[in-house]
């Protein structure tokens, strides 16, 4: 007997404005059982080190979300034809312990999402929220591959002494073996730094490092190839800081670089992770205080959008 699959809630049978802002307006339930994905908040942003305010980003991206169709034009792409998918809400972080948090956050994945087998959909929360994801992925899938957009390569050895921060996680990563880093791509990164060690660094341990002066002025389709080949052969976790694209499209986020991404080029990223076997997915960094129009979570919520649509099991329309 086939499925009963949760449908988004349609502009036709409550405005789009209207009834309560859930996640691409689908129902919400506890955790992930039944689901085959799931879109779950963090509301962190104490890790953050300059501008914060992403603690709103899980709520602003849901408002936002509002608008977004059920049916991708452009793919042809039907994630609600095929998968189970729901809003199981927030992780009840510890907004005055960040240590504690990263523990919180693990057994919230392990227990309430990947025990149900059903692929995590992370509204963030500062970038500091993937290290703690990757530890419970790790547990149920091993070492992943990672696509990771980001002006920013996020791999400090520490910040004001501190290893666990928004600028760290993917140190912390490769120090415990949640990625493999010779299937690892970072895409978009710039700005000035402290030396060129900051994208030196993962470049020894194998990562493909694509900055953004590489993406200037076109598409990114054709680099797409090139990182399918380098993540497949695994399962693989898409990461997407939000600065990562130009503050033109996306200027609510604390640490903002100038010359990223455009928002056509991020989608080529998505779109082009179609095939690969991801086994989660965050959007991060989005700071909603910096960006009072609402565009920035707006993006946000796009985005996330796409990543459902290039999931593992995902029906695509005649
Ligand atoms: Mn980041
Ligand atoms: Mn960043």
């Amino acid at each position: 007997m086939a499925r009963e699959l949760n449908q988004p809630l349609g502009g036709n049978d409550m405005p789009r404005f209207g009834g309560p802002a859930t996640m691409l307006r689908l129902p919400t339930q506890d955790d992930a059982q039944g689901l085959d994905a799931c879109f779950v908040g963090v509301p962190l942003d104490i890790g953050t080190s300059n501008r914060a305010g992403t603690r709103h980003g899980p709520r602003q991206i849901r408002a936002e979300s509002c608008l977004i169709r059920p049916y991708n034009m452009a793919t042809r792409a039907a994630p609600f034809d095929s998968l189970q998918v729901a809003d199981i809400g927030d992780v009840a972080i510890n907004t005055f312990h960040l240590p504690k948090c990263m523990d919180i956050i693990t057994n919230f994945y392990a227990d309430n999402i990947l025990a149900h087998d059903a692929i995590p959909m992370t509204l963030g929360g500062d970038h500091t929220i993937t290290f703690p994801i990757l530890r419970a992925i790790k547990e149920k899938h091993g070492p992943v591959g990672l696509v990771h957009i980001d002006a920013h390569a996020d791999i400090n050895d520490h910040q004001f002494g501190e290893p666990i921060a928004h600028g760290t996680p993917f140190r912390r990563c490769v120090e415990e073996g949640l990625i493999d880093g010779n299937r690892t791509v970072q895409i978009g990164l710039r700005g000035s730094g402290y030396a060129s060690d900051d994208f030196d660094w993962p470049r020894q341990q194998g990562f493909r490092v694509v900055q953004a002066e590489e993406c200037w002025y076109k598409s990114l389709s054709p680099l797409m190839e090139e990182v399918r080949e380098k993540v497949a052969g695994g399962p693989v976790y898409l990461s997407m800081d939000i600065d990562g694209l130009d503050p033109a499209f996306a200027p609510g986020t604390g640490t903002p670089e100038v010359g990223g991404l455009t928002t056509s080029q991020a989608m080529e990223v998505i779109r082009g992770c179609r095939g690969l076997d991801l086994v989660g997915c965050d959007l991060v960094e989005v700071s909603p205080p910096y960006d009072p129009s609402g565009n920035t979570a707006l993006v946000g919520a796009n985005m996330l959008f796409e990543m459902l649509c290039v999931l593992p099991g995902v029906d695509y329309r005649a």
